[in-house]
């Protein structure tokens, strides 16, 4: 039986490194948090800035984004990715309701995601991304 607690890990701990796509040739660049600016960098066109902040990041595209009929699925890098995919994998899921906290990702996660009548193409989408 797979079990998978979702709930104890927070979002914060994902966002440390963001995969975005780069502003200038549209290829995969990483913004890494340090204090409080956002570091980005594209090892591909060599596009190099410090933003202020992370509330700079709206204006910077994930990487990792896809749009299916019931809404958007998107994760902030890889181990974000893996993380969706194995919560949505996941048979049983584990509630402690008193250690949820409104940050957490297992309470954050849409409904649609986690219904069991998308699970299978849900799980394709993320293949699918985790080859991007
Ligand atoms: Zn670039």
């Amino acid at each position: 039986m797979k079990r998978f607690n979702a709930y104890q890990k927070n979002i914060n701990d994902f966002f440390d490194d963001i995969v975005i796509v780069c502003k200038n040739c549209k290829n995969k660049a990483l913004a890494k948090q340090i204090n409080n600016n956002l570091q980005i960098t594209c090892t591909n066109c060599g596009y190099n800035k410090l933003v202020s902040d992370q509330l700079n990041l709206p204006n910077y595209e994930l990487w990792f984004t896809t749009e299916l009929n019931e809404g958007k699925l998107w994760a902030y890098n890889l181990d974000h990715l893996k993380f969706i995919e194995n919560h949505i994998n996941a048979t049983l899921r584990e509630r402690n309701l008193e250690k949820i906290s409104n940050i957490s990702i297992g309470s954050r996660l849409p409904k649609w995601m986690t219904s069991k009548n998308n699970r299978s193409k849900l799980l394709k989408e993320i293949a699918k991304l985790k080859t991007k």
